[in-house]
């Protein structure tokens, strides 16, 4: 296969031409061939000794017969014999040719360059004429002489040509690795070589497509382009076509757009155009994915609009339908129960041949939403954009209903039970967190009720449930979601944010029930205790909400009724250790003991640092400890906001140093959510960035979460902040999905995708399918986007692949001091 090859890169032409060059008359042959018959064997092994000995005063060569275990007998023999051959002067037979260039490619491969070569070819020369002079009469020697010489130029033409091959094929070896498809045209615009992406592009082994031309794999309409292709190589030296060119694929039959940049290549065998095909197929769908999903962002913020304003279950899915369609530009959709051939529960548009089903079971039901397009297939961005909505939709729908349906409702007084209570909880909890508002849980029992149930009986307990209930009811504040949880337990949940709040609806139930309960001719006075808990102050999920305002009511009875007690906060740390431990850092922040590491961010356009983000480490007793051990502490106490300014005043002097030291980059610091508590806090933090040298070097992050809780101030913030240059990005993006929709009202340049994400990104689909989807979005609405935790050179790749902006992570560097960093930066930007 490698011979075959070889003579296609020595064509006789060349070789032709060579001995005409030379001349190379009969006569020399005659010469050559009298030479031969002059010379023994012996002779001319004794040329090859000295030979031998002239090249072995040199390290180099001594080096290659060692690491090679050359057999020196040998290749004297080898070379004597060589030497035999030339002589008999069949310059043109193929096995000539065939030895000679071995010979070239062996002395490439084992590093004997083309000088090294030359100069101990002239001792050759030497050795050789002073043999000749002892064995042929005088007046011969001369011409002998010169033909012998014009026979080894010929030769040593041959052994170069064979070095230059074997570059050649190396380049060619190399292109094979290339992801863009290349090919290499003549002057006629034939292939005379393709690589590996080629022969995929097109479907056809690259040993077939020799010598025919790319327009033999380009779709017959478009045989225009072709013509545009050949005047744009012939026109300039090189350059990149503007056109999108197809190829075809001739085993799928597939049309495939290409983007060319070409060279031409001006040799001594005349042009060569060299094509780099780029398919283009995966950027036009990428953008394509980021148009459809920037439409599809219209839809989801029009849906999140629906779900906390639609008032039945039907409005709900009728408007969602609609809207799907019209916003979504879709064709169709429709929402089927179990079936796709049952009626819908509500659909809208025209039903098209090609359909795709999203499905979202739910208690033992399964819903399907069936959509179609006109023509257009669906990517799977969009797919999960909208799976996302439409699971949001059930479980709403599944609480309409069971809301609605009297069947769930407490039988004794009508009032929603404890499951449609806990249901209706977990929706508000949903609800608050998409629409960032805060609401109250009221847990609240009625006091000494096992004393009237032992005085009265049974029935005339129930009776007391019973106009209780319809008193609760009438009170409008707390009817909506009013339930009774057990016995005499009742429970309510009302969108207020602060205790004042509370404390006037607790008022309200008091006065409700002033006047006493007529029971049996009997006179009861009633009173409730209470125990409260805050969405999201207290917990943020049902459960704990529940079970806090609960373990707050026990607590309010102990106080002997008519009492109420807010829940505790939720904290994870025991108090004892935590006393210490607070202590310590109290201590440590006095004597400084706190200073920043920092970590690269890598722009993948140029994988250079384009910035770097300031973590806060803790130098205890020569140990590093990392942020896990004591943010929390710092948060709690305060103490973070502190800090936080040091941090700005460091990282302002910071960019003056590296600047002098032409680094270019940018830091970005950490707000905690603290800091966003209250305006207060804010107005501190822009009075200490109006001190900065440098505000418009710094970036600042903001998990999302913080952000989310306090929409109105970190709005505040980032807008008086961007004034004075400074960006801003969300953290830990991806950790609450349904934030997505506030990113356009917020004044942020980025978002942080969160390590979670990264870490699977490169094994499993449907996370990378969601990180598609993120990076579409934040490109639709402009926004940059940063990958933490890389690791893996796999996990950037795929990053660059779908459009993320900048990577962090150990992949580059963990976080370091910053002399560290210094020389990280160097390193990878060079000192310029
Ligand atoms: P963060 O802001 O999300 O910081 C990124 C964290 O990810 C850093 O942890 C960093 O060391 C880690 N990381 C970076 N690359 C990789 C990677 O390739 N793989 C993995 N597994 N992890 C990686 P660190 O420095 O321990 O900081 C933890 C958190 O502490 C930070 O999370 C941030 O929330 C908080 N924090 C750190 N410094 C400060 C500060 O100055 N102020 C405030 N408010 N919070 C800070
Ligand atoms: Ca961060
Ligand atoms: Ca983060």
């Amino acid at each position: 296969m490698q011979e075959k090859e070889e003579k296609n890169f020595l064509p006789e032409v060349k070789l032709e031409k060579l001995i005409k060059l030379l001349d190379i008359t009969e006569e020399d042959k005659e010469n050559l061939r009298y030479l031969k018959s002059r010379l023994t064997f012996e002779d001319i092994y004794e040329i090859f000794v000295k030979f031998s000995k002239h090249l072995y005063g040199f390290e180099d060569f001594r080096k290659i017969v060692v690491e090679r275990n050359v057999n020196l007998e040998e290749l004297r023999k080898r070379r004597t014999q060589y030497l035999l051959k030339l002589l008999n002067a069949e310059f043109l037979s193929p096995e000539y040719i065939e030895s000679r260039f071995k010979v070239g490619s062996l002395h490439s491969e084992i590093n004997v360059t083309p000088d090294v070569f030359m100069g101990a070819a002239g001792k050759l020369v030497e050795l050789i004429y002073e043999k000749l002079k002892e064995k042929i009469p005088k007046e011969k020697v001369e011409k002998v002489f010169i033909s012998l010489l014009k026979g080894l130029f010929l030769d040593f033409g041959i052994i170069l040509e064979a070095y230059e091959y074997e570059t050649f094929s190396k380049i060619l070896l190399a292109l094979d690795a290339n992801k863009d498809a290349i090919v290499i045209l003549n002057e006629d615009f034939e292939i005379v070589y393709a690589n590996k992406s080629f022969e995929k592009l097109i479907g056809i082994e690259k040993e077939k497509v020799k010598f025919k031309t790319p327009l033999d794999f380009m779709p017959e309409e478009y045989s225009s382009q072709y013509r545009l292709l050949c005047d744009y190589c012939k026109k300039s030296d090189s350059g990149v076509l503007k056109e999108v060119i197809y190829f075809i694929n001739q085993r799928t039959k597939v049309y495939i757009p290409t983007e060319i940049s070409f060279t031409r290549l001006k040799t001594d065998r005349g042009y060569f155009y060299v094509l780099d095909i780029r398919d283009l197929r995966e950027k036009l769908k990428l953008e394509e994915e980021h148009r459809r999903i920037s439409i599809l962002y219209s839809f989801v913020s029009s849906f999140t609009r629906m779900l906390t304003y639609a008032t039945s279950e039907k409005e709900l899915m009728e408007e969602y339908v609609k809207e799907l369609v019209e916003e979504g530009k879709l064709s169709y959709a429709g929402i089927y129960v179990n079936s796709t051939e049952s009626k819908p529960l509500a659909e809208y548009g025209v039903k098209k041949n090609r359909f795709i089903c999203i499905s979202e079971k739910q208690k033992g039901e399964i819903f399907i939403l069936l959509l179609s397009k006109e023509r257009e297939q669906f990517f799977q961005g969009e797919v999960n954009l909208i799976a996302e909505t439409f699971s949001e939709l059930i479980r709403k729908y599944q609480t309409f209903k069971e809301y609605t349906t009297k069947l769930e409702r407490d039988n004794l007084t009508g009032l929603l039970n404890r499951t449609l209570f806990v249901a209706l909880l977990e929706d508000e909890v949903r609800n608050a967190e998409l629409n960032n508002y805060s609401f109250a849980v009221l847990v609240f029992d009625i006091d000494f009720f096992t004393e009237v149930n032992v005085a009265f009986g049974k029935k005339a307990g129930d009776k007391v449930l019973i106009e209780v209930s319809k008193r609760l009811k009438e009170i409008k504040e707390i009817s909506e979601k009013l339930a009774r949880l057990e016995a005499d337990t009742f429970a309510t949940i009302v969108r207020i944010e602060n205790r004042e709040d509370v404390i006037r609806i607790i008022e309200k139930i008091k006065k409700a029930f002033e006047e006493p309960l007529k029971v049996n001719g009997t006179s009861v006075s009633i009173t409730f205790s209470y125990g409260i808990s805050f969405f999201p102050k207290t917990a943020k999920s049902a459960d704990r909400l529940l079970a806090l305002a609960v373990k707050a009511l026990n607590e309010a009875k102990k106080l002997g009724g008519n009492s109420y007690m807010f829940a505790e906060e939720e904290t994870g740390i025991e108090i004892r250790e935590k006393i210490e431990l607070v202590n310590e850092v109290k201590r440590a922040v006095e004597n400084r003991e706190f200073i920043l590491y920092f970590q690269p961010q890598i722009d993948l356009k140029n994988y250079k640092i384009a910035s770097a983000e300031a973590l806060l480490r803790w130098e205890k007793e020569g140990k590093i400890i990392p942020p896990s051990k004591f943010i929390q502490i710092l948060e709690e106490t305060g103490l973070i906001k502190e800090i936080f300014f040091v941090i700005l005043e460091k990282v302002d002097n910071l960019i003056e140093k590296w600047k002098k030291k032409k680094m270019n980059l940018r830091i970005t610091v950490n707000i905690s959510p603290v800091q966003l508590k209250s305006i207060n806090h804010v107005e501190e933090i822009v009075k200490h960035f109006r001190k900065l040298k440098n505000p418009h070097y710094i970036d600042v992050e903001i998990t999302e979460t913080a952000m989310m809780e306090n929409v109105n101030i970190s709005t505040i913030l980032l807008r008086t902040l961007r004034e004075r240059g400074v960006k801003a990005y969300i953290d830990d993006f991806g950790t609450r999905y349904s934030s997505l929709i506030y990113l356009t009202r917020l004044p942020v340049n980025g978002l942080k995708i969160d390590v979670e994400f990264t870490k699977k990104i490169d094994k499993d689909v449907k996370t990378l399918e969601v990180v598609k989807t993120i990076i579409s979005l934040a490109r639709a609405l402009n926004l940059e986007t940063i990958a933490e935790g890389v690791e893996t050179k796999e996990q950037e790749r795929i990053l660059k692949e779908i459009g993320c902006d900048y990577a962090q992570g150990y992949l580059y560097s963990p976080p370091i001091p910053e002399n560290e960093f210094e020389n990280l930066y160097f390193k990878f930007n060079g000192s310029s």
